[in-house]
């Protein structure tokens, strides 16, 4: 009986495996259709000012209209197409989107906003990758001081003088550094100490439901506390609920990101969003 089991879970994994295998060589190539018939679409989320509700920046969320599937998030596919080396071209055209929309958008504005992109480990490690940034700024205009490069620990982790080296270019041109989901991968408090970054993003991880969660709120406490002395900016991401937002904002933490200010929306949304957010009702 137990071979019999242990025979199935194989042809069951087999199974699996390969349906995986199957889905993979699919996906790769309607995400080379994807990016030649431009079927990415940018989404925007804002952050604001944990004091005043200003929105003060977005940041670039990518969206996929697959053709049969309807709107894909990018854990659908963006694994796949960091495996494949297809995520250098969805980045790049990203980068140009991000950087277009939103210098056309602060043309209307009197208080221009930020933007931040996410940079996957292998665009960030690309040798060409600090002239896409450039030629990004160069076509939209947009001044270098308003972009933000969102990176994770783990792009960071695997040479680390090599990252240094860059992100010190990067933060010559003007452009800053935001460490992305900081807490939840091999974090180091000497890259907190060492990298020329600015901005941490607290994950949501130690966010949501902070008010139950005594650790949560240790650790939370406790990285911003840090950061400041580091002279480093603070962003929660994943606030949903008043709770959370009047919880961070006393806790001094500087800039908030969720669902209950905005979820990410298209550009068009973005446009008619008003610029102040569920300000805090306690200043
Ligand atoms: P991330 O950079 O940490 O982005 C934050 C994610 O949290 C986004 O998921 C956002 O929609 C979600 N989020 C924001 N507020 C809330 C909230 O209040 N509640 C909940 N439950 N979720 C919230 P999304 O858009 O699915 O993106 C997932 C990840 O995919 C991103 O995590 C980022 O790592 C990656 N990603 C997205 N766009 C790009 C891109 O253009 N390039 C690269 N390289 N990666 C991207
Ligand atoms: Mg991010
Ligand atoms: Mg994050
Ligand atoms: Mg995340």
């Amino acid at each position: 009986d137990a071979k019999r089991q242990g025979r199935n879970t194989w042809q069951w994994y087999c199974g699996d495996l390969i349906d995986n295998i199957a889905e993979h060589v699919i996906i790769r190539r309607e995400l080379q259709e994807a990016i030649q018939q431009q079927q990415f679409e940018a989404y925007y989320q804002p952050i604001v000012e944990a004091g005043s509700g200003y929105v003060c920046s977005v940041e670039t969320l990518i969206r996929w209209h697959h053709p049969t599937k309807g709107l894909l998030s990018p854990a659908a596919f963006m694994p796949i197409a960091e495996q494949t080396g297809q995520i250098i071209a969805i980045g790049r055209w990203v980068l140009e989107r991000a950087c277009h929309d939103i210098a056309r958008l602060n043309a209307t504005r009197e208080t221009p906003l930020a933007v931040a992109v996410n940079i996957s480990p292998m665009q960030f490690r690309r040798s060409g990758f600090l002239d896409e940034i450039k030629a990004a700024l160069a076509k939209s205009g947009l001044p270098p001081g308003l972009l933000e490069l969102e990176v994770t620990e783990g792009t960071l982790m695997s040479n680390t003088a090599q990252a240094v080296a860059l992100l010190n270019d990067v933060r010559e041109l003007g452009i800053s550094v935001a460490l992305d989901d900081f807490g939840t991968g091999f974090s180091s408090l000497s890259y907190l100490r060492d990298l020329p970054i600015s901005k941490v993003k607290l994950d949501r991880l130690f966010v949501s439901g902070i008010a139950q969660n005594v650790k949560n709120a240790a650790i939370v406490q406790g990285v911003i506390t840090m950061a400041h002395h580091l002279d480093l900016a603070v962003v929660a991401e994943g606030i949903e609920t008043e709770e959370e937002q009047l919880d961070l904002q006393q806790r001094q933490c500087n800039l908030l990101q969720g669902y209950f200010f905005s979820k990410p929306v298209p550009f068009d949304v973005l446009s008619q969003l008003p610029l102040l957010l569920n300000p805090p009702s306690q200043p």
